[in-house]
């Protein structure tokens, strides 16, 4: 029998198991504590397990995940690096844990310390003067951002209407853009991946509010014409906004000050170790320039001295776009990205330092198998096209498949749309040689393969095959009890 259908019989749903009415912890002896009762009535055909059943069942659908803890996890653009276990355990500690949001200040300094610090030492690896830890995620940040533009140029009494955004973009920000009001126009990229400056100057006039960039762009290549680009931006009153996401690239070497960027939005989750959701809170970050700083959202925390005390407070900017979020960030992972930082110190620039170094390494060792989409030296991650893989009769998608097999994570793929066939592949600053080169060991085993061995990947994961198309198009997204 093959291991799918055995787990699959060994594993079924919850309420599948549900055969007799057990039971996890007895608390009816507590029923007196108005505490421990629960108002609410569970469902009809409520599965009823013991303790052990429920642990098992979870366990073994853990079982069945490729984990970071499984191996190199290369999905480009994301940033799936290692999470130090100190900085979850510091996020855990009652005091930060049991905090209500609801709590004004004056009781929760000890917290609106680590906000503030955070925001600042963020601030200075990034050399602006302004950070807020509001944004919920990345796209969060990005649309406070374009929303600060777009009071910016009303309060100046100036309408401009689009935002230009290179073909290389995440998909978010064109969303973002929309969002927030504006009309989104395309900047195409050379063959080098770089933004098409000579392009980019025939579409700048007076209705240009921004250009929002991303540096490195997502072909992990840096926009080396950025100071040219911001030039041209200036003569137009246009602003930069720099899409952060790939700071893990550059964090601690670069100013992004000097680049003359007006705001710019970072992912903590993919730059200040906080894990990637699963479907929880991320957290992001917004900084800004001088100039728009008064239309940050609401509120701001300041630090003030008082009676030779420090102390914390919130406050709205003079502008303000207003409230974003019900409370002040994802704080337990503001205090992971605080405990990393601290960590760090004044090194921080060396987690860009490896990421280049890793990334720059599998682009030379994979370059014999795969063809980079630039010849640019490569920032963070590396991006390929099919067309070796074409050559050969395979897909993109039958090349991940076939990863899968060999115990690895596939790589993004068809992601940036300008590369045909993409394949993207970020190492992370966490990844060893060794485990690189076993990455790299799977690739030329795939290569050592004839398409027809190939194409019926993959054989040794749990789900074989996946209908794509009534994936996405059908989506369940609300649980209810199966009928049985
Ligand atoms: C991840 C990412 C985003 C979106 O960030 P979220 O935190 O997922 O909302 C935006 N831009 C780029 C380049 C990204 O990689």
């Amino acid at each position: 029998m093959q291991l799918s259908s055995l787990v699959a019989r060994l594993e079924p749903l919850l309420n599948k198991i549900n055969s007799r009415k057990a039971q996890g912890a007895d608390l009816s002896g507590m029923a007196t504590n108005p505490h421990l009762q629960n108002p609410r009535k569970p469902p009809e055909q409520f599965p009823e397990l013991s303790e052990v059943e429920v642990m098992r069942h979870y366990y073994r659908l853990a079982k069945l995940n490729y984990a970071w803890e499984d191996g190199l996890y290369p999905l480009g653009s994301c940033t799936m690096k290692y999470n130090p276990v100190i900085n979850g355990v510091l996020a855990a500690l009652p005091a930060f844990n049991e905090l209500s949001p609801t709590l004004p200040a004056q009781y929760t300094q000890g917290a609106l310390h680590i906000i503030h610090e955070t925001e600042y030492m963020m601030a200075t690896l990034l050399d602006m003067p302004y950070v807020t830890l509001q944004p919920a995620a990345g796209a969060h940040g990005e649309l406070m951002g374009a929303m600060m533009i777009a009071a910016y140029f009303a309060d100046k009494g100036e309408t401009r209407s689009t935002i230009l955004i290179p073909d290389s973009a995440h998909g978010t920000n064109p969303a973002s853009a929309t969002i927030a009001g504006f009309k989104v126009e395309k900047v195409p990229s050379t063959s080098q991946g770089l933004t098409d400056v000579i392009a980019l100057e025939k579409l700048l006039s007076g209705d240009v509010a921004a250009l929002m960039l991303t540096n490195p762009n997502t072909l992990g290549v840096f926009e080396e014409n950025i100071i040219q680009i911001k030039q041209l931006l200036d003569q137009h009153g246009a602003l930069l906004y720099m899409d952060g996401a790939n700071l893990n690239a550059m964090v601690g070497r670069v100013s992004l000050g000097k680049m003359g960027v007006d705001l710019t939005q970072l992912n903590l989750h993919k730059t200040f170790s906080t894990p990637h959701g699963g479907g929880g809170p991320g957290q992001g970050a917004l900084a800004c320039s001088q100039r728009l700083a008064a239309y940050l959202p609401s509120p701001q925390i300041s630090e003030s001295i008082i009676d030779g005390n420090i102390v914390y407070d919130y406050y709205t900017p003079a502008k303000s776009i207003g409230r974003m979020k019900a409370f002040y960030g994802h704080f337990s992972n503001i205090v992971r990205a605080w405990a990393y930082l601290k960590t760090y110190g004044n090194q921080a620039g060396t987690i860009a330092d490896v990421a280049l170094l890793n990334a720059n390494y599998l682009k030379q060792k994979l370059q014999v198998y795969l063809t980079p989409a630039s010849q640019k030296p490569s920032m963070h991650e590396v991006v390929f096209s099919h067309k070796t893989l074409q050559e050969r009769g395979l897909t993109t998608l039958s090349f991940a498949k076939a990863l899968l097999d060999r115990g690895f994570y596939a790589p993004t793929i068809y992601f940036p749309l300008n590369v045909p066939g993409a394949i993207m592949v970020e190492p992370t600053e966490t990844e060893t040689r060794e485990e690189m080169d076993a990455f790299v060991a799977a690739v030329a085993d795939i290569f050592s393969h004839n398409k027809d061995q190939i194409n019926t990947s993959p054989q040794r994961t749990f789900v074989k095959e996946i209908d794509e198309v009534a994936a996405a198009r059908n989506p369940r997204l609300t649980w209810h009890i199966p009928s049985t």
